[in-house]
């Protein structure tokens, strides 16, 4: 029923960050060295991921947008597990048609699609329309190789939901920090970001952290930075790597700390109260210094599923793992004297 799958999309899309997220993710997975992501009005009024990537001739596009029903969430184990990132493996891009009008403009890359030169649409990439989850055209259309999707009126057909969103700053802010966070995780592919026409930022993909938080937080930030190196000398309870900020080069109201377990995005209140009490006394009342930090544990001393939308983690050490973060930074900012 098309009103239970609008409103079903719409808890499961929560935000234009939230189709950012996924229209990222898959961009990584089609092998893309560069991807733009611009966005307008905090993406309320527009989202668009260009790419580099694989890209999909007419079949694969059709099937990309279409409602995998043999792939939804076959027992309730999986739902539990939260398979996917949106709850919904391969369903992303069908879920996001549901509540928006989607565009997908796409051509393989090396360009023979295989059917011989004069084949129709050969040298021609296709051009696809969704809204409300119906496709409403598909044509050839001339494209780079890669792919481009564009996501309008997010939300225009659930007005409930639409009212959750906040103001453009606060839709931006999350943007901001997806975008950011894919891109200090991806070092070797060019990640940009465009806010109304305007460039936030723009990695090389030269592959290093420290070109990327150049590109990402500036300047400023990033000669302030320094390397954190922990290898675990007994037990393996975590390794951690990555690059931390002076106590005095901070921000105030949010913070800027990204860590990532076993290379995946995670927000975990242990690792954060571990970065900023390594920091110790040395942070003004309500300043926040900027971290990136990669904590590898081994796998199954992790839980990455505990909410199938967020990104929160439970280690089954915890206070081994909090130690390792909080040592491993204190020795990187006293190796700078501080
Ligand atoms: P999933 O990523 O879980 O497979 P999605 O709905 O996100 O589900 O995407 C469906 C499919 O569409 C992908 O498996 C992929 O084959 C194709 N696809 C989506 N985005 C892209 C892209 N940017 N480049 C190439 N193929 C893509
Ligand atoms: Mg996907």
């Amino acid at each position: 029923d098309q009103t239970i799958n609008r409103i079903a999309a719409g808890e499961v899309v929560e935000r234009p960050a939230s189709v950012v997220k996924e229209l990222v993710e898959n961009s990584l997975d089609a092998d893309a060295n560069r991807i733009s992501v611009a966005v307008d009005s905090g993406g309320t009024e527009g989202v668009r991921v260009r790419d580099d990537g694989v890209g999909m001739d007419r079949e694969d596009l059709q099937m990309a947008v279409e409602e995998h029903t043999t792939s939804k969430i076959s027992d309730i184990n999986d739902l539990e597990s939260g398979v996917g990132t949106l709850g919904f493996r391969g369903e992303a891009l069908h879920t996001i048609s549901a509540v928006s009008r989607l565009t997908v403009r796409s051509k393989p890359r090396g360009g023979d699609t295989g059917r011989g030169s004069d084949a129709p649409g050969n040298d021609a990439g296709t051009e696809l329309r969704v809204e409300g989850g119906e496709v409403t055209d598909v044509r050839p259309a001339g494209c780079p190789e890669g792919t481009v999707v564009e996501v309008e009126d997010l939300f225009y057909n659930t007005p409930a939901r639409k009212k959750f969103l906040k103001t453009t700053a606060t839709e931006f802010d999350h943007v901001n920090t997806v975008v950011t966070q894919y891109a200090l995780a991806n070092p070797e592919v060019a990640i940009s970001l465009e806010h109304d026409d305007r460039e936030v930022f723009a990695t090389e993909g030269r592959g290093s952290l420290e070109s990327t938080v150049l590109s990402v937080y500036g300047r400023e930030v990033a000669e302030s930075m320094t390397r954190v190196e922990h290898e675990p000398d007994d037990g393996p309870v975590a390794s951690v790597t990555g690059l931390v900020s002076h106590p005095e080069t901070t921000r105030s109201a949010r913070d800027y700390l990204s860590t990532f377990v076993n290379d995946r995005y995670v927000t975990a209140r242990v690792l954060r109260e571990a970065v900023l009490d390594a920091y110790g006394g040395q942070l003004a009342t309500d300043r926040y210094p900027f971290a990136v930090l990669f904590v590898d544990v081994p796998p199954n001393t992790v839980d990455v599923n505990v909410h199938p939308r967020k990104m929160e983690v439970r280690f089954d050490d915890e206070s081994g793992v909090k130690s390792a973060v909080e040592s491993a930074v204190e020795s990187a900012l006293l190796e700078q004297g501080l």
